[in-house]
């Protein structure tokens, strides 16, 4: 048993609860005690005294090795982005690159604080590999196009991944087409029905742009939301990334179908595409993740730092300030993003969840005069203040090292890898 003594405690519970100088204890992957001081006479103490614990990010939407390509792709919009630098770029990935890729990742995941992700890439299985040797767990997909010869076996070998890990309880597969653009109604259909016979989630790139929703709607004469539900792809739940060109009848679709946001406002903002209408959203009662997307459109996978923008923008954006609060944008970073990607047994610290969290110190200048907490660690505190990760109950991270990643070896190959991808272009 673990337990974590003298800790101010954000639980993100049903009444966001914090409590001061509390005990947390951990057996096994699971919470069995959050409340004020008790003590554990023969379990591993740690001392967390001037520190808060607060639940591990759940990063809705992510594309893990594209780490590679960070720095490389900036400064464009989303479609010469993907497909003058992307695309080519992704075609000299290898199952190795892939998985080195995903293992830098999540390196830096464990770093700043995120424990659970739900990633895309071309082959689910190295994420999936990668997020297990990490200690991280998560939704893992394999992208499938119409322009893939290979979709098929791409498709079969989904299946098997989630196969594989049903009854493990840290991987979780779905089914990604990438997007209403890169994929023939024929086969969104097949695809759809497909991941409902296997009772998987589908994960999809959804009205990112204005142009990808008008081309939709000039293509099919409908908005990408009301295609999918026309091909029947929202009867499996649907975790739609994105969705900043968004109508008042799509936020009915989503809302009547129990589909899910994925939130990247990091990226959208970065490539350009806008602003999609959260506070709307949340009006009608969507569920929402906020995500970090790629490495290569962000740039990074920092959730503390994308909680705080999803925080921020709203409020610019509509120039109303009660539009987003710090309570709401952490609980869309955690619990709320957690419920959003179909998990209840995480993103709030209660007994009985997932032993996810982060242990930060608020010694820094910025936190040290301690008001509102939330209010703090959303609006002045920051993902270097983390000092330790916890997930599934085994510590991640801790001081500074990483505890269960060879982190120099990680960090070696991708960057041989790198040298790979990016000799003789
Ligand atoms: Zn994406």
């Amino acid at each position: 048993m673990k337990v974590f003594q003298n800790a101010c405690i954000v639980t993100v519970n049903s009444s966001f609860d914090v409590i001061e100088k509390g005990t947390l204890a951990v057996e096994g992957k699971k919470i069995v005690y959050v409340g004020p001081r008790r003590d554990y006479p023969d379990a591993e103490i740690f001392d967390c005294s001037g520190k808060v614990i607060m639940p591990g990010f759940v990063n809705g939407h992510a594309h893990m090795p594209m780490i590679f390509f960070r720095g490389y792709t900036d400064d464009l919009n989303l479609q010469d982005w993907l497909w003058q630098r992307i695309f080519p770029l992704e075609s000299r990935h290898t199952p190795d690159t892939e998985y080195h890729g995903a293992l830098a990742a999540a390196a830096e995941l464990t770093r700043t604080g995120t424990t659970t992700v739900n990633d895309m890439y071309y082959h689910g299985e190295y994420v999936a590999r990668a997020l297990k040797e990490a200690g991280l767990s998560g939704t893992v997909s394999s992208c499938l196009m119409s322009s893939n010869e290979q979709a098929e076996s791409v498709l079969r070998s989904a299946l098997d991944l989630a196969d594989r890990y049903k009854d493990d309880e840290d991987i979780r597969v779905a089914i990604a087409p990438h997007a209403e653009y890169t994929c023939t109604p024929e086969d969104l259909r097949y695809w759809g029905e497909t991941a409902a016979k296997a009772g998987l989630p589908i994960h999809i790139h959804c009205s990112e742009t204005r142009s990808e929703h008008e081309e939709c709607v000039a293509r099919h004469g409908m908005t990408p939301v009301e295609l999918f539900e026309s091909l029947g792809m929202m009867e499996t739940h649907m975790l739609l990334a994105h969705c900043v060109y968004i109508t008042e009848n799509d936020m009915d679709v989503i809302k009547k179908h129990g589909a899910s946001v994925l939130h990247n406002p990091i990226s959208n903002l970065k490539l350009a595409s806008g602003v999609a209408p959260i506070p709307k959203m949340l009006e009608k009662g969507l569920k929402v993740a906020i995500s970090t997307d790629g490495p290569a459109s962000n740039n990074t996978q920092d959730m503390w730092e994308e909680m705080r923008v999803a925080a921020l923008v709203h409020k610019g954006y509509l120039r109303d300030p009660l539009v987003m609060n710090a309570k709401t944008s952490l609980y869309h970073a955690t619990k709320g993003a957690a419920l959003a990607l179909g998990y209840n047994d995480r993103g709030s610290l209660e007994e009985g969840m997932r032993a996810d969290f982060v242990v930060f110190r608020t010694d820094s200048p910025a936190m040290d005069i301690r008001t509102d907490i939330v209010n703090l660690i959303v609006y002045s505190g920051n993902s270097r203040d983390i000092v330790m990760t916890v997930a599934g109950g085994e510590v991640l991270y801790d001081s500074g090292e990483y505890r269960k990643l060879d982190i120099e070896k990680v960090m070696g190959d991708a960057r041989n890898d790198f040298e790979t991808i990016f000799r003789d272009r």
